[in-house]
Protein backbone atom coordinates (compact mmCIF):
# COMPACT_ATOMS: atom_id res chain seq x y z
CA UNK A 1 0.00 0.00 0.00
CA UNK A 2 1.49 3.52 -1.43
CA UNK A 3 0.41 6.04 0.56
CA UNK A 4 1.93 9.84 -0.75
CA UNK A 5 2.06 12.18 1.82
CA UNK A 6 2.47 16.29 1.60
CA UNK A 7 0.96 19.50 2.53
CA UNK A 8 1.12 23.28 3.70
CA UNK A 9 0.46 24.62 6.80
CA UNK A 10 0.18 27.96 7.48
CA UNK A 11 -2.77 30.88 8.42
CA UNK A 12 -1.97 33.96 7.23
CA UNK A 13 -3.46 37.49 7.45
CA UNK A 14 -4.21 39.29 4.12
CA UNK A 15 -4.42 42.39 6.42
CA UNK A 16 -0.90 41.65 7.10
CA UNK A 17 1.67 43.89 4.94
CA UNK A 18 4.13 41.04 6.12
CA UNK A 19 5.11 38.60 3.11
CA UNK A 20 5.40 34.82 4.06
CA UNK A 21 8.10 32.95 1.84
CA UNK A 22 11.22 30.90 1.98
CA UNK A 23 12.45 32.21 4.72
CA UNK A 24 9.38 31.75 6.61
CA UNK A 25 8.52 27.81 6.10
CA UNK A 26 10.00 24.75 7.65
CA UNK A 27 10.50 22.10 5.08
CA UNK A 28 9.70 18.56 5.25
CA UNK A 29 10.56 16.17 2.55
CA UNK A 30 11.86 12.99 2.24
CA UNK A 31 12.79 10.35 5.11
CA UNK A 32 11.89 13.61 7.17
CA UNK A 33 8.04 13.27 6.15
CA UNK A 34 8.15 9.38 6.72
CA UNK A 35 9.73 9.73 10.29
CA UNK A 36 7.30 12.56 10.82
CA UNK A 37 4.33 10.88 9.83
CA UNK A 38 5.43 7.08 9.84
CA UNK A 39 4.80 7.20 13.86
CA UNK A 40 0.79 7.02 12.84
CA UNK A 41 1.46 3.48 11.29
CA UNK A 42 3.10 0.74 12.81
CA UNK A 43 2.99 -1.03 9.86
CA UNK A 44 4.97 1.58 7.64
CA UNK A 45 7.56 0.08 5.80
CA UNK A 46 5.58 -3.59 5.99
CA UNK A 47 1.88 -3.32 5.06
CA UNK A 48 2.32 0.57 3.85
CA UNK A 49 4.82 2.52 2.18
CA UNK A 50 4.84 6.45 2.78
CA UNK A 51 5.45 7.97 -0.98
CA UNK A 52 6.82 11.60 0.46
CA UNK A 53 5.93 14.46 -0.99
CA UNK A 54 6.96 18.04 0.43
CA UNK A 55 5.27 19.40 3.84
CA UNK A 56 5.91 22.80 4.40
CA UNK A 57 5.13 24.63 7.61
CA UNK A 58 5.36 28.59 8.80
CA UNK A 59 4.50 30.22 11.41
CA UNK A 60 1.13 32.45 11.05
CA UNK A 61 2.10 35.21 8.65
CA UNK A 62 1.13 37.67 5.92
CA UNK A 63 0.53 36.63 2.77
CA UNK A 64 2.17 33.69 0.94
CA UNK A 65 4.66 34.61 -2.42
CA UNK A 66 3.37 33.05 -5.55
CA UNK A 67 6.99 32.37 -5.87
CA UNK A 68 6.99 30.38 -2.56
CA UNK A 69 3.58 28.62 -3.39
CA UNK A 70 5.12 28.19 -7.50
CA UNK A 71 8.35 26.20 -5.92
CA UNK A 72 5.80 24.17 -3.26
CA UNK A 73 3.63 23.40 -5.77
CA UNK A 74 6.26 22.15 -8.23
CA UNK A 75 8.25 20.09 -6.21
CA UNK A 76 4.78 18.62 -4.99
CA UNK A 77 2.78 17.87 -7.86
CA UNK A 78 6.26 16.91 -9.76
CA UNK A 79 6.93 14.39 -6.99
CA UNK A 80 3.46 13.16 -6.84
CA UNK A 81 3.75 12.31 -10.53
CA UNK A 82 6.68 10.89 -10.24
CA UNK A 83 5.40 8.30 -7.69
CA UNK A 84 2.17 7.83 -10.03
CA UNK A 85 4.57 7.05 -13.03
CA UNK A 86 6.75 5.06 -10.86
CA UNK A 87 5.47 2.51 -8.17
CA UNK A 88 1.87 4.22 -8.61
CA UNK A 89 -0.15 5.59 -5.62
CA UNK A 90 -2.88 4.20 -3.65
CA UNK A 91 -3.94 6.89 -1.91
CA UNK A 92 -3.38 10.72 -0.96
CA UNK A 93 -3.21 12.15 2.60
CA UNK A 94 -2.52 15.93 2.56
CA UNK A 95 -2.28 17.97 6.09
CA UNK A 96 -3.45 21.24 5.37
CA UNK A 97 -4.03 23.81 7.90
CA UNK A 98 -6.62 25.64 6.04
CA UNK A 99 -5.97 29.40 6.49
CA UNK A 100 -2.97 29.75 3.73
CA UNK A 101 -3.66 33.04 1.96
CA UNK A 102 -1.71 33.26 -1.60
CA UNK A 103 -1.30 36.28 -3.40
CA UNK A 104 -3.98 36.59 -5.89
CA UNK A 105 -5.74 33.06 -5.22
CA UNK A 106 -8.58 32.75 -2.87
CA UNK A 107 -8.53 29.25 -1.77
CA UNK A 108 -5.30 28.09 -1.99
CA UNK A 109 -6.54 25.05 -0.19
CA UNK A 110 -9.05 23.75 -2.64
CA UNK A 111 -7.11 24.38 -5.53
CA UNK A 112 -4.22 21.63 -4.19
CA UNK A 113 -6.68 19.49 -3.52
CA UNK A 114 -8.70 19.74 -6.52
CA UNK A 115 -5.38 19.68 -8.42
CA UNK A 116 -4.86 15.93 -6.73
CA UNK A 117 -7.96 14.74 -7.41
CA UNK A 118 -7.44 15.72 -11.19
CA UNK A 119 -4.38 14.12 -11.06
CA UNK A 120 -5.34 10.68 -9.06
CA UNK A 121 -8.66 10.43 -10.75
CA UNK A 122 -12.04 9.57 -9.04
CA UNK A 123 -10.54 5.75 -7.88
CA UNK A 124 -7.63 6.89 -5.61
CA UNK A 125 -9.23 7.82 -2.25
CA UNK A 126 -7.61 11.63 -0.78
CA UNK A 127 -7.78 12.13 2.97
CA UNK A 128 -6.89 15.57 4.50
CA UNK A 129 -6.00 16.88 8.06
CA UNK A 130 -6.67 20.39 8.93
CA UNK A 131 -6.79 22.66 11.93
CA UNK A 132 -9.94 23.98 13.28
CA UNK A 133 -9.03 27.76 12.17
CA UNK A 134 -8.91 26.91 8.47
CA UNK A 135 -12.08 27.23 5.51
CA UNK A 136 -13.35 24.39 4.01
CA UNK A 137 -14.52 25.46 0.14
CA UNK A 138 -16.63 23.51 -1.61
CA UNK A 139 -13.77 22.44 -3.91
CA UNK A 140 -11.77 21.59 -1.28
CA UNK A 141 -14.76 19.39 0.48
CA UNK A 142 -15.66 17.90 -3.33
CA UNK A 143 -11.93 16.88 -3.83
CA UNK A 144 -11.30 14.63 -1.28
CA UNK A 145 -13.03 11.78 0.53
CA UNK A 146 -11.99 12.37 3.77
CA UNK A 147 -11.62 15.34 5.88
CA UNK A 148 -11.24 15.95 9.39
CA UNK A 149 -9.83 18.73 12.13
CA UNK A 150 -8.52 19.30 15.40
CA UNK A 151 -11.46 19.20 18.23
CA UNK A 152 -9.31 21.63 20.54
CA UNK A 153 -8.50 24.83 20.50
CA UNK A 154 -5.54 25.08 21.86
CA UNK A 155 -4.94 22.65 19.78
CA UNK A 156 -3.52 19.54 22.21
CA UNK A 157 -4.97 17.19 19.66
CA UNK A 158 -2.72 17.85 17.01
CA UNK A 159 -1.31 14.38 16.98
CA UNK A 160 -4.52 12.18 17.23
CA UNK A 161 -6.08 14.31 14.19
CA UNK A 162 -3.06 13.30 12.15
CA UNK A 163 -3.58 9.84 13.22
CA UNK A 164 -7.02 9.57 12.41
CA UNK A 165 -6.85 10.85 8.77
CA UNK A 166 -3.81 8.57 8.49
CA UNK A 167 -6.14 5.80 10.07
CA UNK A 168 -8.99 6.81 7.59
CA UNK A 169 -6.85 6.78 4.58
CA UNK A 170 -5.20 3.01 5.15
CA UNK A 171 -8.99 1.93 5.81
CA UNK A 172 -10.43 3.91 2.53
CA UNK A 173 -7.61 1.67 0.51
CA UNK A 174 -8.25 -1.36 2.33
CA UNK A 175 -12.29 -1.52 2.20
CA UNK A 176 -13.24 0.76 -0.14
CA UNK A 177 -16.24 1.82 1.55
CA UNK A 178 -19.37 3.57 -0.10
CA UNK A 179 -18.23 6.97 2.19
CA UNK A 180 -20.90 9.74 1.99
CA UNK A 181 -20.12 13.18 3.32
CA UNK A 182 -22.29 16.23 4.38
CA UNK A 183 -21.31 19.42 4.57
CA UNK A 184 -23.05 22.19 5.73
CA UNK A 185 -21.30 25.98 5.74
CA UNK A 186 -22.17 27.92 9.15
CA UNK A 187 -22.56 31.87 8.67
CA UNK A 188 -20.57 32.71 11.74
CA UNK A 189 -17.15 34.30 11.59
CA UNK A 190 -15.34 34.31 15.13
CA UNK A 191 -11.92 35.23 16.31
CA UNK A 192 -9.64 32.22 17.84
CA UNK A 193 -9.77 34.07 21.22
CA UNK A 194 -13.88 33.85 21.48
CA UNK A 195 -14.30 29.86 20.27
CA UNK A 196 -11.68 28.20 22.98
CA UNK A 197 -12.57 24.60 23.71
CA UNK A 198 -11.87 25.61 27.15
CA UNK A 199 -14.69 27.16 27.46
CA UNK A 200 -18.11 27.50 26.60
CA UNK A 201 -19.70 27.78 24.75
CA UNK A 202 -16.85 25.76 22.90
CA UNK A 203 -16.51 23.27 25.08
CA UNK A 204 -20.04 21.71 24.68
CA UNK A 205 -20.14 22.58 21.35
CA UNK A 206 -16.55 20.07 20.37
CA UNK A 207 -17.93 18.00 22.98
CA UNK A 208 -20.87 16.59 21.08
CA UNK A 209 -18.89 15.09 18.73
CA UNK A 210 -18.21 11.71 19.92
CA UNK A 211 -21.57 11.55 21.09
CA UNK A 212 -22.91 12.46 17.37
CA UNK A 213 -20.21 10.04 15.85
CA UNK A 214 -21.36 7.40 17.95
CA UNK A 215 -25.01 7.92 17.88
CA UNK A 216 -25.07 8.26 14.39
CA UNK A 217 -22.56 5.00 13.32
CA UNK A 218 -20.62 8.19 11.63
CA UNK A 219 -16.50 7.75 10.24
CA UNK A 220 -15.99 11.49 11.86
CA UNK A 221 -17.30 14.53 12.68
CA UNK A 222 -15.61 17.91 12.88
CA UNK A 223 -16.50 21.31 13.41
CA UNK A 224 -14.56 24.07 11.37
CA UNK A 225 -14.23 27.30 13.25
CA UNK A 226 -12.58 29.13 10.18
CA UNK A 227 -10.55 31.72 9.50
CA UNK A 228 -11.28 35.59 10.14
CA UNK A 229 -8.14 37.64 8.93
CA UNK A 230 -9.11 36.52 5.29
CA UNK A 231 -11.05 38.18 2.83
CA UNK A 232 -12.23 35.22 0.92
CA UNK A 233 -16.04 33.64 0.22
CA UNK A 234 -14.95 30.99 2.39
CA UNK A 235 -14.18 32.24 5.50
CA UNK A 236 -16.71 31.39 7.48
CA UNK A 237 -17.65 28.13 9.87
CA UNK A 238 -18.26 24.84 8.20
CA UNK A 239 -19.45 20.85 9.61
CA UNK A 240 -18.39 18.30 7.70
CA UNK A 241 -19.72 15.04 8.78
CA UNK A 242 -18.43 11.04 7.17
CA UNK A 243 -20.02 7.99 6.98
CA UNK A 244 -21.65 5.11 4.97
CA UNK A 245 -25.12 5.66 5.43
CA UNK A 246 -26.49 9.19 3.70
CA UNK A 247 -29.24 9.35 5.90
CA UNK A 248 -27.61 9.17 9.20
CA UNK A 249 -24.33 11.49 7.73
CA UNK A 250 -27.25 13.96 6.43
CA UNK A 251 -28.85 14.11 10.13
CA UNK A 252 -26.04 14.33 11.96
CA UNK A 253 -24.83 17.72 10.14
CA UNK A 254 -28.24 19.17 10.43
CA UNK A 255 -27.87 18.02 14.07
CA UNK A 256 -24.22 20.23 14.55
CA UNK A 257 -25.25 22.65 12.78
CA UNK A 258 -28.35 23.84 14.90
CA UNK A 259 -25.81 23.45 17.60
CA UNK A 260 -23.67 25.28 16.50
CA UNK A 261 -26.12 27.89 15.43
CA UNK A 262 -28.08 27.61 18.85
CA UNK A 263 -24.93 28.83 20.81
CA UNK A 264 -23.92 31.55 18.40
CA UNK A 265 -24.91 34.50 20.95
CA UNK A 266 -22.60 33.03 23.81
CA UNK A 267 -18.76 33.19 21.94
CA UNK A 268 -17.52 35.93 24.30
CA UNK A 269 -13.95 36.63 24.66
CA UNK A 270 -12.07 34.34 27.25
CA UNK A 271 -10.48 37.51 29.38
CA UNK A 272 -11.62 41.03 29.84
CA UNK A 273 -11.31 43.26 27.00
CA UNK A 274 -10.79 46.88 26.41
CA UNK A 275 -10.39 49.92 24.20
CA UNK A 276 -7.20 51.33 24.40
CA UNK A 277 -7.45 54.18 25.96
CA UNK A 278 -9.13 53.03 28.94
CA UNK A 279 -6.88 49.64 28.98
CA UNK A 280 -4.21 51.56 29.73
CA UNK A 281 -5.57 53.77 32.09
CA UNK A 282 -6.52 50.83 33.99
CA UNK A 283 -2.98 49.43 33.77
CA UNK A 284 -1.56 52.62 35.30
CA UNK A 285 -4.32 52.90 38.29
CA UNK A 286 -3.81 49.46 39.01
CA UNK A 287 -1.80 48.34 41.83
CA UNK A 288 -1.72 44.73 40.42
CA UNK A 289 1.56 43.74 39.32
CA UNK A 290 2.52 42.55 36.48
CA UNK A 291 -0.67 43.60 35.03
CA UNK A 292 -0.52 42.52 31.42
CA UNK A 293 -2.13 43.68 28.38
CA UNK A 294 -2.21 42.12 25.13
CA UNK A 295 -1.50 44.21 22.29
CA UNK A 296 -4.07 41.80 20.34
CA UNK A 297 -4.10 43.35 17.14
CA UNK A 298 -0.74 43.08 16.06
CA UNK A 299 -0.51 39.19 17.67
CA UNK A 300 1.99 37.39 15.46
CA UNK A 301 0.75 34.55 16.85
CA UNK A 302 -2.44 34.71 14.40
CA UNK A 303 -0.93 36.60 11.65
CA UNK A 304 0.09 40.16 12.78
CA UNK A 305 3.29 41.72 11.05
CA UNK A 306 4.59 42.24 14.68
CA UNK A 307 5.72 46.21 13.89
CA UNK A 308 3.15 48.24 15.36
CA UNK A 309 3.70 51.15 17.74
CA UNK A 310 0.07 52.42 17.59
CA UNK A 311 -0.46 51.20 21.17
CA UNK A 312 2.74 51.78 22.28
CA UNK A 313 2.45 55.48 21.50
CA UNK A 314 -0.51 55.98 23.16
CA UNK A 315 0.81 54.05 26.26
CA UNK A 316 3.98 56.08 26.06
CA UNK A 317 2.15 59.58 25.94
CA UNK A 318 -0.16 58.52 29.01
CA UNK A 319 2.49 57.17 30.66
CA UNK A 320 4.43 60.53 30.18
CA UNK A 321 1.61 62.66 30.86
CA UNK A 322 0.67 60.86 34.25
CA UNK A 323 4.50 61.14 35.28
CA UNK A 324 4.88 57.49 36.56
CA UNK A 325 7.84 56.33 37.67
CA UNK A 326 6.07 52.47 36.95
CA UNK A 327 8.14 49.68 35.33
CA UNK A 328 7.05 48.69 32.38
CA UNK A 329 8.17 46.23 29.58
CA UNK A 330 6.36 46.53 25.88
CA UNK A 331 7.39 43.13 24.53
CA UNK A 332 8.05 43.68 21.47
CA UNK A 333 8.60 45.31 17.92
CA UNK A 334 10.38 43.91 14.85
CA UNK A 335 12.22 46.05 13.26
CA UNK A 336 14.87 45.11 10.95
CA UNK A 337 17.02 48.12 11.16
CA UNK A 338 16.30 51.06 13.74
CA UNK A 339 16.63 54.91 12.70
CA UNK A 340 18.20 57.23 14.58
CA UNK A 341 17.53 61.13 14.29
CA UNK A 342 20.40 63.60 13.39
CA UNK A 343 20.71 66.71 12.87
CA UNK A 344 21.37 65.46 8.52
CA UNK A 345 18.22 63.46 8.75
CA UNK A 346 17.83 59.47 9.91
CA UNK A 347 19.90 57.12 9.43
CA UNK A 348 18.78 53.44 10.01
CA UNK A 349 21.02 51.08 11.98
CA UNK A 350 21.03 47.51 11.06
CA UNK A 351 21.51 45.60 14.16
CA UNK A 352 25.08 44.25 13.77
CA UNK A 353 25.89 48.32 14.98
CA UNK A 354 23.44 48.50 17.50
CA UNK A 355 26.26 47.56 19.97
CA UNK A 356 28.07 50.50 19.94
CA UNK A 357 25.06 52.68 20.29
CA UNK A 358 24.91 51.19 23.59
CA UNK A 359 24.80 53.70 27.00
CA UNK A 360 23.61 56.12 24.56
CA UNK A 361 20.24 58.20 25.05
CA UNK A 362 19.23 58.99 21.02
CA UNK A 363 16.01 59.81 19.30
CA UNK A 364 14.98 56.60 17.49
CA UNK A 365 12.97 56.16 14.69
CA UNK A 366 10.94 53.00 15.02
CA UNK A 367 8.28 51.78 12.69
CA UNK A 368 5.13 53.92 11.18
CA UNK A 369 7.25 57.01 12.39
CA UNK A 370 7.33 56.43 15.87
CA UNK A 371 10.11 58.93 17.11
CA UNK A 372 11.07 57.60 21.10
CA UNK A 373 13.60 59.28 22.22
CA UNK A 374 15.26 56.60 24.67
CA UNK A 375 18.41 55.05 25.99
CA UNK A 376 19.74 51.98 24.01
CA UNK A 377 20.33 49.67 27.19
CA UNK A 378 21.51 46.51 26.62
CA UNK A 379 21.35 43.53 23.37
CA UNK A 380 20.52 40.48 24.26
CA UNK A 381 19.37 37.55 22.10
CA UNK A 382 15.86 35.70 21.16
CA UNK A 383 15.60 32.06 19.96
CA UNK A 384 13.25 33.03 17.59
CA UNK A 385 13.17 37.09 17.62
CA UNK A 386 17.41 36.83 16.78
CA UNK A 387 19.29 40.17 17.67
CA UNK A 388 17.44 42.10 20.39
CA UNK A 389 17.46 45.60 22.01
CA UNK A 390 16.48 47.19 25.28
CA UNK A 391 15.24 50.77 24.71
CA UNK A 392 14.56 52.80 27.60
CA UNK A 393 12.55 55.90 28.44
CA UNK A 394 13.20 55.79 32.07
CA UNK A 395 11.15 53.19 33.62
CA UNK A 396 9.14 52.25 30.41
CA UNK A 397 11.21 49.97 28.45
CA UNK A 398 10.64 48.72 25.01
CA UNK A 399 11.72 44.96 23.32
CA UNK A 400 13.55 45.60 19.57
CA UNK A 401 13.90 42.28 17.77
CA UNK A 402 15.74 42.17 14.34
CA UNK A 403 13.26 39.25 13.67
CA UNK A 404 9.56 38.15 14.44
CA UNK A 405 8.99 36.79 17.10
CA UNK A 406 6.46 36.80 20.41
CA UNK A 407 7.17 37.02 23.87
CA UNK A 408 5.47 34.30 25.32
CA UNK A 409 7.54 32.22 28.30
CA UNK A 410 9.66 33.60 30.94
CA UNK A 411 12.49 32.81 29.97
CA UNK A 412 12.47 34.74 26.87
CA UNK A 413 11.71 37.76 29.20
CA UNK A 414 15.06 36.71 31.23
CA UNK A 415 17.12 36.72 28.48
CA UNK A 416 16.30 40.45 27.87
CA UNK A 417 16.96 40.58 31.74
CA UNK A 418 13.31 41.61 32.34
CA UNK A 419 11.70 39.58 35.60
CA UNK A 420 8.18 39.62 34.93
CA UNK A 421 7.95 39.99 38.86
CA UNK A 422 9.73 43.03 38.90
CA UNK A 423 7.46 44.84 36.19
CA UNK A 424 4.12 47.06 36.91
CA UNK A 425 2.67 46.59 33.15
CA UNK A 426 3.83 44.39 31.06
CA UNK A 427 2.87 44.67 27.46
CA UNK A 428 2.58 41.32 25.26
CA UNK A 429 1.29 40.76 20.97
CA UNK A 430 -0.88 37.94 21.80
CA UNK A 431 -4.33 36.87 22.28
CA UNK A 432 -4.84 35.13 25.48
CA UNK A 433 -1.98 35.08 27.34
CA UNK A 434 0.48 32.09 26.84
CA UNK A 435 0.39 29.63 30.51
CA UNK A 436 3.34 30.79 31.81
CA UNK A 437 2.50 34.99 31.04
CA UNK A 438 -1.12 33.61 32.98
CA UNK A 439 0.56 32.43 35.73
CA UNK A 440 2.24 35.72 36.18
CA UNK A 441 -0.27 38.36 35.84
CA UNK A 442 -1.78 39.55 39.02
CA UNK A 443 -4.65 41.40 36.31
CA UNK A 444 -4.58 41.51 32.18
CA UNK A 445 -6.50 43.05 29.56
CA UNK A 446 -7.10 41.90 25.81
CA UNK A 447 -6.62 45.33 24.18
CA UNK A 448 -8.50 45.74 20.89
CA UNK A 449 -5.85 47.16 19.20
CA UNK A 450 -5.82 47.79 15.47
CA UNK A 451 -3.66 45.73 13.40
CA UNK A 452 -3.25 42.61 10.75
CA UNK A 453 -5.17 40.64 13.51
CA UNK A 454 -7.50 43.26 14.74
CA UNK A 455 -10.08 41.29 17.16
CA UNK A 456 -12.88 43.37 16.05
CA UNK A 457 -13.82 42.34 13.17
CA UNK A 458 -16.16 44.44 11.78
CA UNK A 459 -13.65 47.54 11.38
CA UNK A 460 -11.88 45.50 8.67
CA UNK A 461 -12.18 46.25 5.39
CA UNK A 462 -13.72 42.94 3.80
CA UNK A 463 -14.90 43.21 0.72
CA UNK A 464 -15.51 38.88 -0.36
CA UNK A 465 -17.15 37.73 2.19
CA UNK A 466 -20.40 35.55 1.53
CA UNK A 467 -23.16 37.10 3.33
CA UNK A 468 -25.31 37.27 5.55
CA UNK A 469 -22.79 36.29 7.90
CA UNK A 470 -22.57 37.41 11.70
CA UNK A 471 -20.98 39.29 13.31
CA UNK A 472 -20.99 41.46 9.86
CA UNK A 473 -24.58 40.93 9.65
CA UNK A 474 -25.96 40.87 13.64
CA UNK A 475 -26.97 37.42 15.29
CA UNK A 476 -30.27 37.57 14.52
CA UNK A 477 -30.85 36.68 10.40
CA UNK A 478 -32.68 33.71 9.69
CA UNK A 479 -30.12 30.68 8.55
CA UNK A 480 -31.78 26.98 7.77
CA UNK A 481 -28.93 24.55 7.08
CA UNK A 482 -28.02 23.52 3.77
CA UNK A 483 -26.29 19.78 3.32
CA UNK A 484 -23.85 19.64 0.83
CA UNK A 485 -23.64 15.89 0.05
CA UNK A 486 -21.22 13.86 -1.97
ZN1 LIG B 1 -5.55 26.83 14.91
Amino acid sequence: MRIAVGGLHIESSEFSEYRSSFEDFRVLEGEGIVERYGIYAPEVGDAIEIVPLIHARALPGGPVTLEFFDAWGAQFFGLLEEAMAGGGVDGVLLYLHGAASVIGMDDPEGWIAARVREMVGPGVPVACAMDLHGNVSDQLFDAVDYLTCYRTAPHVDEAETEMRAFRAIVRLIEERPQLHRAKVDIPILLPGEKTSTEVEPGTSLYGMLERVIAEHGLWDASIWMGYPWADQPRCHGAIVTLGTSIAEVEAAAAEIADAYWGVRHEFAFVGPTEAEEPAIAAALASTARPFFLSDMGDNPGAGGFDDTTGFLQKLHEAYREAGSGKRVTYASIYTPTIGVRGERGVMEMPFEAIPMLVGRTLTLVLPHGFDFCATVERMFLDATGGEGVVLADGNLKVLATQARTQFGTRRQFENAGITLEDEDIVVVKMGYLEPELSAAAEDWIMVLTPGAVDQDLVRLPYEHLTHPLAPFDGFDFAFSPEVRMR
